[in-house]
């Protein structure tokens, strides 16, 4: 415990369950334990002290008020899919989960916006949207899970990003609370005004540092009524690049321009099967175009074709009708777990560069597991064509040299390729609490002080979301801190889990809303048992018991964790002890 924070007494704890009631407050071990666990490294002493989840503003302010006279550490929470380990509590203190807050408040089609609660996931958003035929344009890989709040938060992009920009560009308006427990309101419903300064902006990726943001008011768009996709396999870095270039020239832009490396395309090759068997190896330009009609979508897809075939991809295949297109679109966002299949450990970095430095980039980062001697990390790398690269490590964290290696290949990547480059540490998924040590290196020390002093200003105990960088330089020591697992090969764990979340719409998580009773919660407990962080008590054998077995997990874990017989084997375990 750090010395700036305090211990939660009981007397402290029953206030705070005082505020939520005792159905949406959790001190169990259990419980906090599989809160420790993200998308991102784990770090097993990031157990949260408590787990709150509030039901409104009112209780949030609550908290956040009690917290801050008692100097807790709040870290908020959505879906916990953020790859920067955003949502995890480094220094303890209470995790405050609002993925319940999940209301659409308001929909006005003629205004242009929605009014939503923090924890309304973004597919759920767009499913709502399609009959009145709008839609929320921002669209990361983990749409499938990832909370408004937590988007906001992290001012997430995704994949139509070249087009549509990112989420910043369609929130309006905020609600959020401070430290303090005050409620502000921030930004407004009208399209221009510049009546205050632009406070709005800065709680848009401040990684939940600034204040925990309860209401957010949003710009839709009407859907777009055609669309058309291409994959292009090219040869060479080279080649792929100029036509991203050219196409730039040409005036055409893209809803959808995405980079995957051949080791992806060899991931989602195993994941996916059929038609992608056929693909050669090599690297991949995923482009479409949208628009208002079928003629004009044609007429720019024919333009953005021959721009593309004009630089010689050895291979191309154009969608035919939505099920193609959905295939291909699936490759690209479920890329990330699928890469599980190649090693136990997939570890997404980001970080944005000049889409002009992209070949020399992209070599730097291939040859990084050799200019640092590591020898079975592996480097795959998938891009969106903005020039917001995600180098992803693949290794095995049961072996001590890899993870050395793994720590190594970070400090590397940005020291020596993606600063050099003129680029930038985080291009969506946050600096969280990996990349403190390097925002120095990018913004230099005046505008580090002066985002300290912000962060002051919203937050003088520091009590928020403590341990990312942004205004709290103090840095967390991640070395040397992931799992390493003993007795593998006795393990009932099929470790290629690399923790996406993309499972936690599960059933039984819906109605117990605890992470805990998500698969990949399930799969944390499991992970404590046979570490022996946790012994089997009736709590978790009443977990792994209201797990259904409906299977609804493994179809949609890219990862091929087979969570069913991981499941049915502890249960028979545990029958059998
Ligand atoms: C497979 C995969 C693909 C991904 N692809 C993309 C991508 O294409 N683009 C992209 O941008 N990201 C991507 N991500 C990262 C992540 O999913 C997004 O950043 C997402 O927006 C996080 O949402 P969440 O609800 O899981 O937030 P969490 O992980 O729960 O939280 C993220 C951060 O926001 C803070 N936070 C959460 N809610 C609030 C709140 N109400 N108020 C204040 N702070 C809050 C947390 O403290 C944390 O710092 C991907 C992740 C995965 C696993």
């Amino acid at each position: 415990m750090d010395s700036r924070y305090n211990k939660i007494s009981e007397a402290l704890s029953n206030k705070f369950k005082n505020i939520v009631g005792e159905n949406y407050f959790f001190d169990d071990y259990e419980i906090r334990y599989s809160y420790a666990f993200g998308c991102s490294i784990f770090n097993k002493d990031w157990i949260p002290d408590l787990i709150i989840v509030p039901q409104n503003t009112k209780q949030i302010s609550e908290i956040l008020k009690l917290a801050n006279d008692n100097k807790i550490p709040i870290t908020p929470r959505g879906s916990g899919t953020s790859l920067s380990s955003g949502s995890l509590s480094s220094y303890g203190g209470i995790i405050l989960d609002v993925s319940q807050m999940n209301k659409v408040l308001k929909i006005d089609i003629e205004n242009n916006f929605v009014e939503v609660e923090p924890g309304v996931i973004c597919d759920e958003l767009n499913e709502i949207l399609k009959p009145y035929g709008y839609f929320f344009p921002p669209d990361p890989g983990s749409s499938s899970v990832a909370t408004i709040g937590g988007m906001v938060a992290n001012n997430a992009g995704g994949i139509q990003a070249f087009k549509y920009g990112v989420t910043k560009n369609y929130v309006m308006y905020l609600e959020a609370v401070l430290s303090n427990g005050r409620v502000l309101n921030l930004g407004s419903k009208v399209l221009k005004s510049v009546s205050s300064y632009n406070i709005k902006d800065l709680f848009i990726g401040s990684e939940g540092t600034l204040g925990v943001i309860t209401k957010i008011g949003l710009r839709i768009r009407p859907l777009p009524k055609a669309r058309k996709l291409g994959l292009f396999i090219f040869e060479n870095i080279e080649n792929l690049t100029n036509a991203v270039l050219e196409l730039r020239r040409s005036g055409i832009i893209p809803n959808l321009l995405e980079f995957m490396d051949k080791i992806v395309l060899k991931a989602v090759t195993e994941y996916l099967g059929g038609e992608f068997f056929d693909f050669p190896s090599g690297y991949v330009l995923l482009a479409e175009v949208d628009g208002n009609s079928e003629i004009e979508v044609n007429e720019e897809f024919a333009v953005m074709f021959d721009v593309i075939i004009q630089k010689n991809p050895k291979f191309h295949r154009i969608a035919m009708n939505d099920e193609e297109r959905d295939r291909l679109i699936l490759a690209r966002k479920a890329n990330l777990p699928a890469l599980s299949r190649i090693r136990p450990n997939t570890c997404v970095e980001d970080c944005t560069i000049q889409i002009s430095e992209f070949p020399d980039v992209i070599k730097k980062i291939e040859e990084i597991p050799k200019n640092i001697n590591a020898k079975n990390l592996l480097v795959a790398i998938i891009c969106h064509m903005e020039g917001n690269l995600h180098p992803t490590f693949l290794f095995n964290e049961n072996d001590e040299n890899d993870v050395k290696d793994f720590e190594k290949a970070i400090d590397y990547l940005y020291r020596e390729i993606i600063i050099p480059a003129g680029g930038t540490l985080t291009g969506e998924h946050g600096i969280g609490k990996i990349k403190t040590p390097y925002l120095e290196l990018e913004h230099g020390s005046d505008v580090i002080e002066i985002m300290v002093q912000i962060k002051r200003l919203f937050d003088p105990n520091m009590i928020l979301n403590p341990g990312i960088g942004k205004g709290d330089t103090r840095s967390l020591n991640i070395n040397n801190q992931m799992r390493t697992l003993e007795n593998q090969s006795e393990s009932i764990l099929e470790l290629k889990c690399m923790r996406c979340g993309f499972c936690i719409s599960c059933p039984s998580r819906i109605d117990f809303y605890l992470e805990t009773y998500s698969p990949r919660g399930r799969l944390s407990l499991l992970n404590g048992l046979v570490h022996g962080d946790l012994e089997l008590n009736d709590f978790i054998i009443e977990v792994l018991h209201t797990c259904t077995l409906c299977g609804l997990c493994q179809t949609k874990c890219p990862a091929g964790v087979n969570t069913i017989e991981i499941f049915e084997k502890a249960r028979e375990i545990i029958h059998n002890k």
